[in-house]
C-alpha cells in the first residue's frame, strides 16, 4: 500500500472518528435482530388466534397431531418442499438443530452403527466466516470443528470433497445455503449438487441446512437456491439432509414458528425422541401464525413489507463504506441480496483492533472472531455488520465509525503505532 496514501487517510480518518466520538454515540450493530418497525408488521399476532378449533381437533386441549396442517404448509411454502416432508416444532430452528445432535450423540442417527458419544471422535465441516451460534454448539459438545472456506457461491466443495471422502470422523456440514450469515451469499446449483452426491466415509454423514433467511431478499428479485432434499433423494442419500427454518426474522425472534424437513425416515425418528420430551408443542401459535398468513400472497406481501424497511439499511452502510475506503481499497466487503449481515474485510491483523476502536467510539460490533470456530479467525480480518434494527439517522453515523476505525487499524499495524 501506498504510505503517503495512508499517511494522508489516516489524518483525516483520526480527525473524523474524533469527532464521532465527541458525539457519545450508542449504536448496537452486532446482532441480526429485526427493527421493532419490522416487529410491528406482526402485531396482530397478539391478539390472534381468534379460533381455536376446527372440525375435529380443538388446539387448546392436548391430542391430535403435532402440527396443524395449515402450519405444515406454511412452513412448507417457505421451505418450498412438500408439507409431509414437514415438522413444525416448537418456536426455535437452533433448537431443532441442537436436539438433531443430542439424539444423534445418545442414540445414533438413523444410519449410525452406533450412538456418537461411543465414537472415538466426531469432527463437523463449518464454512467460514459462518454463524457463531453452530459453532458454539459444537463446542459445547465438544465436536470437533474444520474450518472449510465459504466461497461467493457456497463451501469449497473440492476441500469438502477431499475431507469427507476419507474421514469417517466428519458426521456432519453447517451450511446456511441462502443470504448466509454472515456473508449472504447464496450456494450455486453446482455445490448443491456437489454436496447431495459426495461419497462420505461416514455413512450416518448430515448436511444441517439451515435455511434462516430461505424468503429474506432485501431487492425485489429472489437469489435461487435449487432443493437439497430433493438433490439427495436423487443421488441416493435422502437422509443426508436436515433442513431447518423459522419465522424467526418472519415474525417474532423466538417467538415465531420453527420446522425440520427431511426424509420420512429421518422425521420419524425425530418424531418417536421428540414425543418423548413433550406432549405437545404450541399449536395456538401455529393457529396465530396461519390465520396472519392464511395464503402464499399475504406472506409475500409480509416479505415486501419487511424489504422495504431493510434495504435502506443496507444501502447506506453500502454507500458510506465505499466513500469512505472505496477509493483506498483497503477493504472489501459483501453486497449481499438478501438476509441480515454484510462481511466487512479489513487488512489482516485489524478486524480485533476496528472492533474496538468502533466500541471506543459507541458502535458495538460482533466480537472478532466470533464468525470462526472457537472463536480464532486466522486472519483477523472479518468483521460482521448487521445493521437491520438501527434507526435510519444512527446507520450512517455507525459506518462512518466502522470506515474510519478500519483506516485507523491499517495505519497503526503499517507503522507499527
Ligand atoms: N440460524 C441462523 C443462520 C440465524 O442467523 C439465526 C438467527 N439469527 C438462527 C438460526 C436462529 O433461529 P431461531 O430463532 O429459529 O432459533
Amino acid at each position: 500500500m501506498d504510505m503517503t496514501n495512508i499517511t494522508e487517510l489516516n489524518i483525516l480518518a483520526q480527525e473524523r472518528y474524533s469527532q464521532l466520538k465527541s458525539k457519545k454515540l450508542s449504536i448496537n450493530m452486532a446482532r441480526g435482530r429485526p427493527s421493532t418497525k419490522q416487529l410491528d408488521l406482526s402485531s396482530a399476532l397478539l391478539t390472534l388466534p381468534w379460533s381455536c378449533e376446527n372440525q375435529d381437533t380443538d388446539y387448546r386441549n392436548y391430542g391430535g397431531k403435532r402440527c396443524t396442517p395449515e402450519a405444515q404448509q406454511l412452513m412448507a411454502s417457505i421451505m418450498e418442499c412438500e408439507p409431509d416432508e414437514v415438522l413444525v416444532e416448537g418456536s426455535s430452528s437452533l433448537a431443532l438443530m441442537h436436539d438433531n445432535l443430542v439424539f444423534s450423540f445418545l442414540k445414533g442417527n438413523p444410519d449410525s452403527e452406533r450412538p456418537w458419544q461411543q465414537e472415538e471422535s466426531i469432527a463437523f465441516l463449518c464454512p467460514v466466516p459462518g454463524y457463531d451460534f453452530h459453532f458454539q454448539m459444537c463446542e459445547s459438545y465438544g465436536i470437533r470443528m474444520i474450518p472449510i472456506t465459504l466461497n461467493d457461491d457456497g463451501p469449497d466443495m473440492a476441500e469438502v470433497e477431499r475431507q469427507v471422502a476419507s474421514d469417517s470422523s466428519i458426521k456432519g456440514i453447517w451450511c446456511v445455503p441462502k443470504y448466509s450469515n454472515p456473508t449472504g451469499c447464496t450456494y450455486s446449483a453446482d455445490v448443491v449438487r456437489r454436496l447431495a452426491s459426495m461419497p462420505t466415509a461416514a455413512k450416518d454423514f448430515r448436511i444441517i441446512w439451515d435455511n434462516a433467511y430461505a424468503i429474506h431478499a432485501i431487492n425485489d428479485e429472489q437469489d435461487n437456491l435449487i432443493s437439497i432434499l430433493d438433490e439427495c433423494r436423487q443421488a441416493g442419500y435422502s437422509n443426508r439432509p436436515l433442513v431447518f427454518s423459522s419465522t424467526s426474522k418472519i415474525t417474532f425472534p423466538g417467538a415465531g414458528l420453527a420446522a425440520m424437513a427431511s426424509s420420512p425416515t429421518n422425521l420419524a425418528w425425530f418424531f418417536d425422541q421428540t414425543s418423548k420430551r413433550s406432549i405437545q408443542p404450541d399449536r395456538l401459535n401455529q393457529l396465530r401464525h396461519t390465520q396472519l398468513f392464511p395464503d402464499r400472497e399475504a406472506l409475500k406481501h409480509h416479505m415486501q413489507q419487511h424489504r422495504a424497511l431493510i434495504r435502506p439499511r443496507f444501502e447506506i452502510v453500502e454507500s458510506t463504506l465505499t466513500s469512505i475506503l472505496g477509493p483506498s481499497k483497503l477493504a472489501s466487503w459483501t453486497q449481499p441480496k438478501g438476509g441480515y449481515f454484510i462481511s466487512l474485510y479489513v487488512p489482516s491483523g485489524c478486524a480485533r483492533r476496528t472492533i474496538q476502536l468502533a466500541h471506543d467510539a459507541g458502535v458495538e460490533l460482533t466480537p472478532a472472531g466470533a464468525a470462526f470456530p472457537y472463536g480464532q479467525d486466522p486472519q483477523d480480518s472479518h468483521i460482521r455488520i448487521a445493521p437491520t434494527s438501527i434507526d435510519l439517522d444512527e446507520i450512517k453515523l455507525a459506518s462512518e465509525v466502522l470506515a474510519y476505525a478500519a483506516i485507523i487499524a491499517a495505519g497503526e499495524s503499517i507503522t507499527g503505532g
